[in-house]
């Protein structure tokens, strides 16, 4: 009784109805959003030794009213509602043509994307055979596409998690941990899963120069990544300092505001070619 009580409360809070609203509004547009094309994949370049390999795909969605409006406000509402299904169909549909499209050119040929994978997403019995039929339909070469994975997800029924990611490797499709360190790290699944990278999250970059403690778990993380022979690639690199000690330490891949901010399909090729000498 004091549950439905409370329930009841809620249902009448003026603030919360509108909260509920633009929910369902929000979601509903999302639903039309998706099929009218208001969706579009930017990219962050990511560098090795000061030069481009590649990009992560993150998505945008040009709202008819709002304007950009950024993941963060609409992956968690699509997650919940499942729309993150046909969503992030499309946006490995979407990676996947550009590898393809990528793939004859003698500057951008060479460059891989990294798709950012939901747990809904990922736990779908079928997930390893829709990557294979996008990737054979598409032509994108298997080798370029490449999967983060958050730690969170990966518990669970960890052994499906190792056929799964094991049958896409065995096509050459590799995969990263996203935001390694934040979640629940146990470093016997670690050593289990078939992952090619971890990555550093931006938390520990950020004040990696003033603060030894973040300085400490940087290091430990390029220490862990090196000895298990994974690569390592750190996010939120913002200044040149940091790009220098993450360097030092043995991490020469990064990404962040200090090359570029994720942009558009147009602007990431036009830094690709300035910054590929003639
Ligand atoms: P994430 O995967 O951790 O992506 C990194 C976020 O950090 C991006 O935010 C990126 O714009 C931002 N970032 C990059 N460099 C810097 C930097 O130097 N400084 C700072 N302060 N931030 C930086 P974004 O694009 O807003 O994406 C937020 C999150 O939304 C992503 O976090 C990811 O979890 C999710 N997301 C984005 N695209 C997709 C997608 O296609 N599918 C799924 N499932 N999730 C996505
Ligand atoms: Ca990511
Ligand atoms: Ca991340
Ligand atoms: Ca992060």
């Amino acid at each position: 009784a004091k549950a439905a009580g409370r329930g009841l409360l809620r249902f009448f809070d003026p603030a919360m109805q509108v909260a509920v609203a633009e929910r369902v509004q929000l979601e509903s547009d999302m639903r039309s959003g998706i099929e009218a094309g208001q969706f579009e994949l930017y990219y962050q370049p990511k560098v090795q030794q000061g030069r481009i390999i590649g990009a992560e795909a993150l998505v945008r969605w040009n709202h008819p009213e709002r304007g950009l409006v950024s993941p963060l406000q609409f992956v968690p509402l699509a997650e919940e509602s499942g729309l993150i299904l046909p969503l992030g169909e499309w946006v490995m549909k979407s990676a996947c043509e550009q590898l393809a499209r990528w793939s004859t050119h003698p500057v951008l040929g060479h460059l891989s994307v990294s798709v950012n994978v939901s747990a809904l997403q990922f736990r779908q019995p079928e997930f390893a055979q829709q990557v294979l039929a996008t990737l054979a339909t598409t032509g994108a070469p298997t080798r370029l596409l490449k999967f983060e994975l958050t730690e969170s997800m990966l518990i669970g029924d960890i052994e499906a998690t190792i056929t799964k990611m094991g049958q896409l490797r065995g096509y050459g499709v590799r995969f990263s941990l996203d935001d390694f360190g934040t979640g629940y790290s146990s470093l016997s699944y670690l050593k289990r899963l078939p992952l090619d990278e971890i990555k550093i999250d931006q938390s520990f970059v950020r004040h990696v120069l003033t603060d030894p403690n973040e300085a400490a778990i940087a290091r430990t993380i390029i220490a862990l990544g090196a000895s298990l022979d994974l690569e390592v690639i750190a996010e939120g690199v913002e200044t040149e300092e940091q790009r220098v000690f993450l360097e030092r330490n043995g991490c020469d891949m990064w990404q962040g505001y200090l090359l570029s901010k994720p942009v558009s399909l147009a602007a990431f090729e036009a830094l690709v070619h300035a910054r590929t000498p003639a």
